[in-house]
């Protein structure tokens, strides 16, 4: 036992103090062990071994740091979480086994039945559902309002208002919250600001930066971006992460090694992929914008777009989901999703795979009519998740729908 523990000397990280997110995403968390190994290893065990009874007695009561049973310590989930921490410039990360788990962990760890909840009205459908139904079962009630609409936040508050939770830009009309005003009404009422940064992720918007206390990710998106596994994590203060964390050894809604070292490998790339995938949908943004079929187009990237000046100053990047209105109502929307050949009919987004969807049938069918007029789910609405294929190509794809809709009775040849 001795000799293997001294052959398992962990080697420390390398000094990464001020590098940029480029190089933290490459380089953070991971923590060589012995045999010296370049890539991030994987330890697919579910618990550990001690030197001595002694050992294990002080690893149980927390005297001796070290790692235990990987429901709450495993070293791959440990340098996933390292390296979205660093890269958010948070204290502490706590990974989850999926996005909604990390939503789930954060209310359960830092509220209590009596407290208050508000949340932005555009949040991802299963949010929604789980304030909704959930939280309100356990005695915590959520008042929904519009994003952007300050007046509306202020006036929602309560004095038993603990948290706010928002996703900006939001899905499916990227409308742009405006953080530090969002984080000075919640502090002056002494709640937590929470920030779900899926769509832009640390690359485009860290949102510590601009007043939150906590980041919500689900992995599932853009931090693996191959549309491979399932996974979240949770960021902020270690005061409040050690409460997040005390859930999750409690209650078990961990992250798998196998899924971190997933989303290890895909944080090294993620800079170049955010960067790739901007690209693109300002691009596509653009020519969509002219497209004679098409009313309107959702896109923080575009000058015509209402919050474009306040996108610019908290993001690095507008990223690569948009949506845009046809003319016209389900039959057109459907008929032009029909067309396209090579895009990815499915409401994942976040993937290098560019995918199209329905909103108003599929991501938002659960809300009722009149939530969906409140948000702006309309029938003729569309949206795009856009991958990193050649932009060429995607129009190519995408003027099939157009000319679908030109000729109906050829589209779907
Ligand atoms: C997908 C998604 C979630 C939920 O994440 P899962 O990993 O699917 O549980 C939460 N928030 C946003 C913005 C999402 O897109």
């Amino acid at each position: 036992m001795t000799f293997r523990r001294e052959q398992n000397v962990w080697i420390p990280e390398s000094d990464l103090e001020g590098m940029s997110v480029d190089t933290l995403a490459v380089r953070a968390g991971q923590v060589r062990t012995g045999e010296l190994e370049h890539s991030d290893p994987i330890f697919p065990t579910s618990s550990f071994v001690y030197g001595s009874a002694a050992q294990a007695a002080a690893r149980f009561g927390g005297d001796e740091p070290g790692n235990i049973y990987s429901r709450f310590t495993n070293p791959t989930v440990q340098a996933f979480e390292g390296r979205i921490a660093a890269m958010e410039g948070g204290e502490r990360a706590v990974a989850t086994s999926s996005g909604m788990a990390a939503i789930l962990s954060t209310c359960m760890a830092l509220l209590k039945s009596g407290d208050h909840v508000v949340c932005s009205r555009g949040v991802f459908g299963t949010t929604n559902v789980l304030f909704q139904k959930y939280m309100a079962k356990f005695g915590v009630e959520t008042s929904f309002v519009g994003l952007t609409d300050l007046e509306e936040w202020a006036a929602a508050v309560r004095p038993e208002t603990r948290m706010l939770f928002i996703e900006t830009p939001s899905n499916p009309l990227c409308e742009v919250a405006d953080m530090a005003a969002l984080a000075s009404l919640a502090h002056a009422n002494d709640a937590v600001f929470v920030v779900d940064n899926c769509f832009c992720t640390p690359v485009l918007q860290r949102p510590l930066e601009h007043g939150a206390d906590i980041i919500i990710h689900s992995a599932t998106k853009y931090l693996d971006g191959q549309g491979r596994c399932v996974g979240g994590v949770v960021v902020g203060p270690s005061k409040l992460m050690d409460e997040v964390y005390g859930f999750l050894r409690s209650a078990g809604p961990t992250m798998s090694p196998f899924n971190a070292w997933v989303f290890l490998k895909g944080l090294e790339t993620l800079p170049i992929r955010m960067r790739a995938h901007c690209d693109n949908a300002v691009e596509l943004a653009l020519w969509l914008e002219q497209q004679p079929a098409v009313e309107e187009v959702f896109y923080a990237g575009l000058q015509s777009h209402p919050q474009h000046e306040l996108a610019k100053k908290q993001q690095s990047g507008f990223g690569g989901v948009l949506s845009f209105r046809l003319k016209g109502g389900r039959q057109e929307a459907w008929s032009f999703i029909d067309a396209t050949r090579m895009i990815s009919i499915t409401a994942n987004l976040g993937d290098v795979k560019t995918t199209i969807t329905h909103p108003a049938t599929t991501t938002h069918g659960r809300l009722s009519p009149e939530d969906k007029d409140a948000a702006g789910i309309t029938e003729n609405l569309v949206r795009i998740s856009v991958g990193i294929e050649a932009v060429e190509d995607l129009k190519t794809d995408l003027a099939r729908g157009f000319q679908a809709l030109q000729n109906p009775s050829n589209g779907n040849v």
